[in-house]
């Protein structure tokens, strides 16, 4: 199929080391703490239903979706006992309030949910949102697009280095993921289909694509250039459409979701399951790398034992992909639903300090958003919240790629994630503030 080219965007080594055939699972031992953030970045707090002391199950509710804002159903991803309602570790937010719980002996099974009248209360109950790092609840994209969107792209291909979680589930789940795709897109009256495939896939992905051309849904083979997954960007490689900021795919009639969602929607609906695992890459600069299904919630100092990884070996532990995931300073930090990763690097590039920037724009043409990373990181260093709000720092689609071809090291995404994250909330805040008082400081 035609595909429209978009400027910006680097090339990045592969390093798909982990076998997308095979799946493991990791245990979960009698006494382990599991942690429940009730934010991620983009979710207001949900509402703990348990206290300290209550004895759960694997798939109970823990924490109910707020009815404000963006929020999600979490439910327990083990047996065991609430240990406590405190502040955790959290891989963007650094600390949040959340839930912990201590497992106990596992009966291996999970409370089913309850069934609901169609696929959007499924997703809403089973606590499903963007398995691909992004987080955004699932059941909002349901709830935008009702009689409103013609094509349902699904994102399979996952071109970050090292990720191949979604590729494991597109080969040991085909059956699956194309019955899920048909009944939204007869739910949601859909037209068409695109599935979107990193280019030069493996005869691994054989019995899907065979599927999808069974029940006419359409394989696009993506370049194998980084971010053409992000979300924006892929609606336009494919189609042509331009989501115009601030608004939503379903804009320009797109429905958007992640395989490893599509998997989770499966779940949900075939299932009665909430979300309370998914798959992870392991891998980096370590000898054994593999795809294993993680209880959300795991820490990465227990998972890491459970595999004979020493963490001291390296030099620096992401949650997510190379480029867009989180590098974390704590081991107690838990793998959440949006973790498609554990990358264990022992690069030299991690340790260069920041130099000053030599003015060379590659950050510039590289960025597929079309904005000054520079030029937003200076005025963020600077203080200038209100500067970097108006060169358009929200639009960041937070790929990394400024800071990937920067030859002076400059952590330009990862200030920008900091200023959405922390700094734009605070300035808003003071403003409304101010405001409020008339003005007076
Ligand atoms: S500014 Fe944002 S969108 Fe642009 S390259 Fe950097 S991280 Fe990517
Ligand atoms: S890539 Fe780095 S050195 Fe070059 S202009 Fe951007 S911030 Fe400056």
């Amino acid at each position: 199929m035609k595909l429209y080219s978009i400027k910006g965007g680097i090339k990045l080594k592969q390093n798909k080391f982990a076998d997308a055939n095979i799946i493991n699972t990791l245990p979960v031992l009698d006494g382990e703490l599991f942690y429940y953030p009730l934010s991620n970045s983009f979710c207001t707090n949900s509402i703990p239903v348990v206290s300290k002391g209550d004895v759960v199950k694997a798939g109970d509710l823990i924490a109910k979706a707020s009815e404000s804002g963006f929020s999600i159903d979490i439910h327990s991803s083990v047996d065991g006992i609430i240990e406590d309602i405190t502040q955790i570790k959290h891989s963007k937010l650094i600390t949040t309030e959340g839930i912990v719980i201590k497992a106990s002996e596992q009966s291996g099974d999970y409370t089913k949910l309850t069934p609901a009248k169609d696929i959007e209360s499924s997703v809403k109950n089973a606590g499903v949102l963007g398995m691909g790092g992004a987080g955004f609840p699932s059941y909002i994209k349901f709830c935008s697009s009702k009689s409103q969107v013609d094509t349902l792209i699904i994102n399979a291909s996952e071109s970050e280095p090292y990720l191949t979680c979604d590729q494991s589930i597109l080969i040991n789940k085909a059956d699956e993921l194309i019955e899920t795709i048909l009944l939204i897109k007869k739910e949601l009256d859909i037209k068409r289909v695109i599935v979107a495939l990193e280019g030069n896939t493996t005869e691994q992905t054989d019995k899907f694509k065979q599927l999808a051309k069974d029940n006419s849904i359409d394989i696009a083979e993506l370049p194998r250039k980084y971010p053409y997954s992000g979300e924006k960007q892929l609606i336009y490689v494919l189609l042509g459409r331009t989501v115009k900021k601030g608004e939503f795919p379903s804009s320009v009639k797109v429905m958007i979701q992640n395989i490893s969602t599509i998997y989770s929607i499966y779940e949900a609906i075939k299932k009665s399951k909430p979300v309370i695992d998914r798959v992870v890459t392991i891998s980096g600069d370590i000898p054994t790398h593999q795809n294993i299904i993680v209880k959300v919630g795991t820490t990465v100092r227990s998972l890491l034992e459970k595999l004979n990884l020493d963490p001291e070996q390296y030099n620096r532990i992401i949650l997510g992909g190379l480029m867009t995931g989180t590098s974390i300073a704590d081991l107690d930090t838990p793998l959440l639903k949006t973790v498609s990763a554990v990358l264990l690097l022992n690069d030299k590039v991690a340790s260069h300090d920041e130099e000053a920037c030599a003015r060379c724009g590659r950050c510039i043409d590289s960025c597929v958003m079309r904005l000054s990373p520079t030029g937003i990181n200076n005025s963020i260093v600077q203080g200038d919240i209100d500067q970097a709000l108006k060169d358009d720092l929200m639009s960041c689609i937070e790929c990394g790629c400024c800071s990937y071809v920067c030859i002076s090291s400059r952590k330009l995404m990862e200030s920008i994630q900091y200023a959405k994250n922390f700094l734009v909330k605070d300035h808003i805040a003071s403003l409304e503030m101010e405001k409020a008082s008339g003005g007076k400081k």
